[in-house]
């Protein structure tokens, strides 16, 4: 009886053994002399044998850390309100936009039935005073820039366009009636804007070199013209149109109406980033504007640059926010997948690569951070906003192609998400002034030459 207990006990045991992994330590150790000494020993020894090896793979069992960017806990700053404001954008960022991130990217169409849940989050003009808005501080502006575009960089930026440079504009240039009767219902989101300055002809040049023009002519303006890579604008309710005077050759704002029969949009097609936002090339033929419809404080192009510098800091932050997306998304996926028997995080060179991608999001975020605050105590200036936007914007192409490596051939694949932060860097570095032209602004701050031409 005794043996064929021993018998059953050793078949329960062979049952659970690996012979896969078994035949791989054979290799290394030599079994069969273990096998020998271990059945040498009595009941005693073997008892203490065991509990041995039970404490140690229960130590062995190590719980992995969580997946997290945020390193230097710079979440712990916030309020326990502004705390829950972080969450909630997130939450909806996860569970609403992620599932159908890739698709929407892959087919180049914006998912319209996200806005009204999106409005229900309350965070449009969220550091605007008045007009319905959250008058909360820029930190929180840039929080949210980072949790939506950790996700998806493509609502980042629909979402910059509309709350940023489009309800910016109105907020910074525009008359209290012209404040009145757009942001409250853009705040709710039921009105979308969109922001045109940029030319077919005139990217970086645009502050002295705008072709699109404007003249008076009575109590109505008419605009001549077009605008390249409109954000939004192909189904925008109101949609910013900046023109050079041809009297003053002064820059002046203009907000046109969904329907003008003077504006004629067509959607830019085959772009290898951002592919869900909707870019438009604007054309603008005899385009009728009332005066009322001027924006009444944007009487030059140093106007514009007031929008601009407020929103080039929120760029800075979808940057971080792009970055983190694509560290969190290669982290959890060395963590998971094996070469050569285990998780490729135990290699050396796939840890360096997450490191110097950490150390990147850690040191833009820190830059991103103060860069706010300046923001909230009235001191940001053009160089500063600028500086933010070149490091960012370099250190996440850094980030995500690192990223995009350690997950060898998925990460070329959309549905790893990775593929999408790669391609969506390269958006980031371009817009709202490209590397060179902002590295032109801190160099001239810093110089006190200015090396434009
Ligand atoms: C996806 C996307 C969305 C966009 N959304 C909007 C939008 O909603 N509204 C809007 O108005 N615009 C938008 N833009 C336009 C964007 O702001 C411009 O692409 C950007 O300002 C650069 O202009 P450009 O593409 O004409 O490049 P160019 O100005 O032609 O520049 C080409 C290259 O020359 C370099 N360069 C130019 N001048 C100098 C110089 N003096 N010294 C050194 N190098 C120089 C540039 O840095 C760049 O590398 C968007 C662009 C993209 C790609």
């Amino acid at each position: 009886m005794k043996l064929f207990n021993k018998i059953k006990q050793i078949t329960h045991l062979m049952k659970q053994v690996d012979f896969d992994e078994l035949g791989k330590i054979s290799e290394k150790i030599d079994l069969a002399k273990i096998v020998k000494s271990v059945g040498e020993l009595d009941d005693n020894q073997l008892n203490g044998l065991m509990k041995m090896l039970t404490e140690k793979a229960k130590k062995g069992q190590h719980k992995l850390p969580p997946i997290d960017g945020d390193f230097y806990e710079y979440d712990l700053k916030l309020s326990q309100e502004h705390r829950a404001i972080q969450m909630k954008v997130r939450n909806f960022m996860e569970t609403e936009v992620e599932p159908i991130a890739n698709e929407y990217w892959n087919k180049a169409e914006f998912p319209m039935h996200i806005i009204p849940k999106l409005a229900k989050l309350n965070i449009c003009g969220v550091a605007y005073e008045g007009y319905d808005c959250p008058a909360l501080p820029f930190v929180m502006e840039g929080i949210i820039a980072e949790e939506i575009a950790r996700v998806d960089v493509s609502i980042s930026t629909f979402f910059g366009v509309h709350s940023g440079l489009a309800m910016g504009s109105i907020y910074l240039c525009g008359s209290e009636d012209q404040k009145q009767e757009w942001l409250p219902k853009m705040q709710r989101m039921e009105a979308i804007g969109a922001f045109g300055l940029t030319e077919p002809n005139v990217g970086s040049a645009v502050a002295g070199g705008m072709e699109t023009t404007c003249v008076k002519v009575g109590d109505e303006w008419v605009l001549n013209g077009q605008k390249k890579w409109i954000g939004n604008a192909t189904f925008a309710d109101v949609i910013i149109i900046w023109a050079r005077e041809v009297e003053s050759n002064q820059a002046k704002g203009f907000l046109v109406r969904k329907g003008n029969s003077g504006f004629k949009t067509e959607k830019i097609e085959n772009k290898m980033a951002l592919r869900t936002v909707q870019n438009a090339l604007i054309t603008l033929t005899d385009c009728k504007i009332p005066e009322s419809d001027r924006l009444q404080k944007a009487n030059s192009f140093k106007d514009t640059a007031k929008v601009l510098r407020m929103t080039r800091a929120g760029v800075a932050w979808q940057a971080l926010g792009c970055a983190r997306g694509a560290y969190e998304s290669a982290l959890k996926y060395t963590k998971k997948r094996e070469q050569f028997g285990k998780p490729i995080a135990k290699f050396q060179l796939i840890q360096n690569h997450l490191v110097e991608m950490l150390a990147n999001v850690t040191a833009m975020k820190s830059l991103v951070y103060r860069l706010s605050e300046l923001q909230d105590q009235g001191l940001l200036t053009d160089e500063h906003a600028s500086l933010a936007k070149v490091f960012c914007s370099m250190r996440t192409r850094d980030v995500v192609s690192r990223a995009r490596e350690v997950m060898g051939g998925n990460g070329i694949l959309l549905e790893y998400d990775v593929a999408r932060f790669v391609a969506d860097a390269e958006a980031i570095y371009s817009y709202e002034g490209t590397k060179e032209i902002n590295s032109l602004i801190v160099g001239r701050a810093i110089t006190g030459y200015s090396a434009f031409v």
